[in-house]
Formats: structure tokens, C-alpha cells, sequence
């Protein structure tokens, strides 16, 4: 059952949003070799808490930490840890979401980890350029398949693979709610978007073919191929006036 929000009920979400997106920043600052993922992890917790807010990963599911770290050819949910650090040359995508007044934001991004490959950071500038597309594909009266094949088209023009078995979705008082929102389509097909609908946008695209592979720990999930993948997300609100990104610190359209 999808549940759209009111136009207060989105100005109320907002905080979370900007919670999410300061967090994420400030994580993502501290990306840098010999830093493990469970120190970025610390730091996002305390963030979070220093905000008043509460880790909205942390327990869900049963999953320990308050971000998602997946290094490399790990596409999403790598638990943090200690003996992950970080080598000059890795990309990292960084997942994490806070919860304010019940409400949830859910946003990520995939940091190089000192200077990298022009093959990874032209991955990166992809998949960035996809989620923007798909975030501005969400308009009332367009469809689910309409965000799905902006994100898609761009990713296959470069020859990437888009993850199939993981797509975004709906948020509000849940993080995941319904729909879901592939990463994949054919326009003018799927459901149609209405105003109040707010949606978590983000593109898993990699290097080489869709395929994933779910690891031992029932939360890591790899490419198959062992070839590099990148991850960035927004939630976003549909509103008479277009899209409105949640997860910003600044209240406009494209935060930087
Ligand atoms: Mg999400």
C-alpha cells in the first residue's frame, strides 16, 4: 500500500532529510586511506545522536551498524568493521539514514578514497548522473517506469550493468515502503506517480554485469563479476512543483 504524504506531512520530513544529508557529508569528508568502515560508522552514529535523532539502519533488520560501507566491488549492505580499511584507490559507497520524529531519510554516495582510476570515477560520474535523472523523471503524472528508464539508458550508453535484485523505494514513517522503484524500465509503463508520493532514488550501477552475488554474512552483496560498483541516492518528494529533494542541508533543488 503506497501512503502519500500531505504537503506538511513532507515539511515535517524534511528534518530527517537534512539530518541524513549532513551526516553523509561529514562521513564522507573523513574518507581517506587507513580508515576503517567502523569509524566512519562511530562517527555517523554520533552525529546522528548529536542531531537528537536516532540511526535509522541500526537494528533494522537485525543490522549493527548506522551506515551501509561497501567498498569497491560490493554494491550495498557491508556491515562495518574494523578490519576494513580503506587503501588509496577505493571507492566506497557510504549508506546511512536518520530518523526524526518518526520520520525517515534515507540517502548515499560512493566516495573515492584518495585519487582513483579514471575508470572508477567515471563510474562514479554515471551513476551520480543517473540517480539525477531518475530524481527528476519523479513528477506527478510520469511513471515508475519512466524513473527506471532514465536511470537505465544512461548506464547502459557507458556499458554498465544495472543491479535487478535491489531497487529503491517508498519512505515515510518506514524506511521501506511501497513501491518499489527499479532502476531499470520501459517508459510510460509501471505506476503512475502522484503528488505526496515520497521515494528513495538510487541507482546501483556496475562496472561490469548486473549480476550480484549475496555474501555469507546475509548482508553483503557483490557483483558477481568482482568488478567495481557505485551507489547514490535521495529521497525525494513529489509535489505539484516538481520534485523536492528531502535529503539536503539547504532547501533547493540540486544541493551540492
Ligand atoms: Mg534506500
Amino acid at each position: 500500500m503506497i501512503i502519500k504524504k500531505s504537503p506538511a506531512e513532507i515539511e515535517a520530513m524534511k528534518e530527517a532529510g537534512r539530518v541524513s544529508a549532513k551526516v553523509l557529508r561529514e562521513v564522507g569528508l573523513q574518507v581517506r586511506p587507513g580508515v576503517s568502515t567502523l569509524e566512519l560508522d562511530e562517527l555517523a552514529e554520533q552525529l546522528i545522536r548529536m542531531e537528537g535523532a536516532i540511526p535509522a539502519f541500526k537494528g533494522y533488520g537485525g543490522f549493527p551498524g548506522s551506515i551501509c560501507a561497501s567498498v569497491n566491488e560490493q554494491i550495498v549492505h557491508g556491515i562495518p568493521s574494523a578490519s576494513v580499511i580503506l587503501q588509496e584507490g577505493d571507492i566506497i559507497s557510504i549508506d546511512t539514514g536518520a530518523i526524526v520524529d518518526g520520520w525517515v531519510g534515507d540517502n548515499a554516495w560512493t566516495y573515492p578514497v584518495g585519487s582513483i582510476s579514471p575508470e572508477k570515477q567515471k563510474l562514479l560520474d554515471t551513476t551520480e548522473a543517473c540517480m539525477w535523472a531518475g530524481l527528476d523523471a519523479a513528477v506527478a503524472g510520469n511513471r515508475l517506469g519512466d524513473i527506471g528508464h532514465a536511470v537505465q539508458s544512461i548506464a547502459e550508453d557507458e556499458g554498465y550493468g544495472v543491479v535487478r535484485e535491489y531497487v529503491g523505494h517508498g519512505i515515510g514513517h518506514d524506511m521501506h515502503e511501497d513501491p518499489n522503484v527499479p532502476n531499470y524500465g520501459r517508459r510510460h509503463t509501471g505506476l503512475r506517480l502522484e503528488e505526496g508520493m515520497v521515494l528513495a532514488i538510487e541507482p546501483m550501477i556496475n562496472m561490469g554485469t548486473y549480476k550480484t552475488r549475496k555474501m555469507p554474512d546475509g548482508w553483503l552483496v557483490c557483483t558477481r563479476d568482482g568488478k567495481p560498483s557505485a551507489h547514490f541516492e535521495k529521497t525525494v518528494a513529489i509535489t505539484k512543483d516538481g520534485p523536492l529533494v528531502l535529503t539536503t542541508e539547504v532547501d533547493h533543488r540540486r544541493p551540492v
